[in-house]
């Protein structure tokens, strides 16, 4: 349910411990509030509760990491033109760098 065993995400961009310890904070506040609420904490709901919470979180990652992975292997002369413009825009405009940087260091909704 958590970390690698959960998600396996290419090593590009370092991301799968940090990911893993957001899966465990998340499942150990489910655990906590469904013990609080005097739940069952093995029953379906809050599993569901923490996998939905998890869902948007892991997609993001997945897409990040995959979406570097391909971006960067394929040596097609428009892709490489793209990601170099891309690239430099980054780097002059922070607007645009920041959701990428908030998300390699992991400042994101969980
Ligand atoms: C080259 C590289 C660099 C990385 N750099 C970063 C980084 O900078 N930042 C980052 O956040 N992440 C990074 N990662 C990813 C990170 O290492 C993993 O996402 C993280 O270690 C996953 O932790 P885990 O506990 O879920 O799984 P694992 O670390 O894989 O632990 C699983 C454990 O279970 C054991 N095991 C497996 N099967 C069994 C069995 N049947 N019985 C008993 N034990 C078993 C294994 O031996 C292992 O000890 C990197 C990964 C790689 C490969």
């Amino acid at each position: 349910m958590v970390g690698n065993a959960a998600q396996t995400l290419h090593p590009i961009a370092g991301q799968g411990f940090n990911l893993g310890l957001r899966d465990v904070v998340t499942l150990a506040e489910e655990l906590a509030n469904a013990f609080h609420e005097e739940q069952d904490i093995g029953e379906m709901p809050m599993l569901q509760a923490y996998l939905t919470r998890r869902e948007p979180d892991r997609d993001a990652t997945v897409a990040m990491t995959s979406g570097l992975v391909h971006g960067f292997s394929n040596t097609t002369a428009p892709l490489i033109l793209g990601r170099n413009f891309g690239l430099a825009a980054m780097s002059v405009c922070s607007e645009l760098k920041a959701p990428l940087l908030k998300r390699a260091m992991g400042l994101v909704e969980r």
